[in-house]
């Protein structure tokens, strides 16, 4: 059996495993036990002493970076991070849980890009370690934590408002009735069954809810578990006088491994010539978007400044090659401060609403709400990292949906017909530019 800390290390059980650590210090002590648990996993990559973590902070990084590399690296090797599966490395894992959250907590809060990355990693570990057992075992564990998580039969909708309140949870993935979620089959048998007419109501349990939703609403409440206790770490620590050194130094290296994420993942990506992110230039964009920085003068006005405009710029800047990439990331990936998006996104798309006439949030003030949903930062005035993916980063339109949602912005040119994406324009543009640039001062040097 698998111990339900192995994918909740809030529930008891992970409280006991903390409470034995004993000496604080001993986390950055090497540690053999853990250090053969590692090198005898199955699949373990041992070629190279990076791979093998050698104390309780090591194995913390690994979790975050696991992470990180799983998400953004497309030649991502899982073999080196196979200890992380390894049902025995529980206790060594547990601690590293609460170690992360604690140095997330202290020295950054739970509105940080660190505590993001913590509570989304930590769900997808989940996701991971649960695919990895068998069918009955899975089961079993779900079962197990979701009875301890959801002590009643009767769960009201309200309930889960954390949840869904943060997206974690839509609404419309559970089953209501009379104001309460089902999730137990034999609950929704005696309550649906006989109005089920031509069906089995067993499939219809396996097909409405099963597994796969008693799954998502146990991981998302872990997930929400682990944001809240990040929470209260953050809250205890304003109270002390001085964290714990230990702690404040895993912060930095968390911090450290993100950056080099955004070094190496976050922004580029290739187009040909390897088009990387990087200030805009206003020459190469195409002709619908120049003509929409030149400000609206007729109908459309809404649609092209938020709809159109707003993903192209901030794509264009940030993420230009996000359909040769074709991974989903959030601003904060890229941009963690949200500098650029103040400073160079935001400034840009205000100057071509000005332009319009009449200028649109002059006219509309309320519009700047949408134009900050397009950025993924929820219906909010202004972006704020702690709303970051109530909505969703809405990638640029393609030259077809402009044809038709905007057909006066289409006036195409030459260039055009090689493309059918204005983001992909661009990109090609900037590569010309650039290769202009690097055969003049090739020819410069001979000269
Ligand atoms: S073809 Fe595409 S890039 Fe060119 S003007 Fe039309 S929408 Fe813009």
């Amino acid at each position: 059996m698998v111990s339900v800390a192995f994918i909740n290390p809030l529930s008891d059980e992970g409280e006991i495993i903390v409470r034995e650590l004993g000496d604080f210090g001993r986390v950055l002590s090497d540690n053999d036990d853990l250090m053969q648990i590692v090198t005898g996993s199955r699949s373990q990559e041992i070629s190279n002493d990076s791979f093998i973590p050698r104390n309780y902070v090591d194995l913390a990084i690994k979790r975050i970076e696991w992470f990180v590399k799983k998400k953004n690296d497309r030649n991502f090797d899982n073999n080196q991070y196979d200890f992380l599966f390894n049902t025995e490395i529980l206790k060594f894992d547990v601690i590293a849980f609460y170690l992360l959250c604690q140095a997330v907590g202290v020295k950054y809060g739970p509105n940080s890009r660190e505590s993001r990355v913590m509570v989304e990693s930590q769900g997808k570990l989940i996701e991971y370690r649960l695919e990895k057992l068998s069918k009955n075992v899975r089961e079993e564990v779900v079962t197990n934590i979701l009875n301890s998580l959801i002590s009643s039969t009767h769960i009201k909708w309200t309930f889960f408002e954390d949840l869904i309140s943060t997206k974690k949870l839509k609404l419309q993935d559970l089953i209501l009735d009379q104001g309460e979620i089902v999730l137990d089959k034999d609950d929704f048998l005696e309550r649906f069954s006989h109005k089920i007419h031509g069906r089995k109501p067993e499939k219809m349990y396996e097909a409405l809810i099963g597994d796969r939703i008693k799954e998502l609403v146990m991981i998302k409440m872990v997930m929400q578990n682990t944001e809240n206790y990040i929470l209260k770490v953050g809250e205890k620590s304003d109270r002390e006088i001085e964290p714990n050194p230990i702690l404040l130094e895993l912060a930095d290296k968390i911090s450290d491994v993100l950056a080099a994420s955004v070094r190496s993942y976050g922004i580029g990506g290739s187009y040909r010539g390897n088009v990387k992110a990087s200030a805009l230039n206003p020459k190469a964009f195409p002709p619908c978007v120049k003509k929409v920085m030149e400000g609206m003068k007729s109908g459309g006005r809404n649609d092209a400044i938020i709809m159109f405009l707003t993903p192209f710029i901030s794509y264009a800047r940030l993420y230009p090659s996000v359909f040769s990439e074709n991974i989903t990331k959030q601003i904060s990936d890229i941009d963690p401060s949200l500098s650029i998006v103040q400073n160079e996104v935001l400034p840009l798309i205000f100057e071509a609403a000005e332009r319009c006439t009449p200028p649109l949030f002059e006219d509309q003030p309320q519009d700047k709400v949408n134009l900050n949903a397009k950025l993924g930062f929820g219906m909010h005035q202004d972006p704020d990292l702690k709303n970051e993916g109530e909505t969703i980063w809405y990638t640029p339109m393609s030259c077809e949906k402009v044809k038709i949602h905007l057909p006066s912005l289409c006036k195409p040119d030459e260039n055009c017909k090689k493309i059918g994406n204005p983001l992909s324009y661009y990109n090609m543009m900037i590569w010309k530019v650039r290769k202009e640039a690097k055969t003049e001062s090739t020819t410069d040097n001979k000269e």
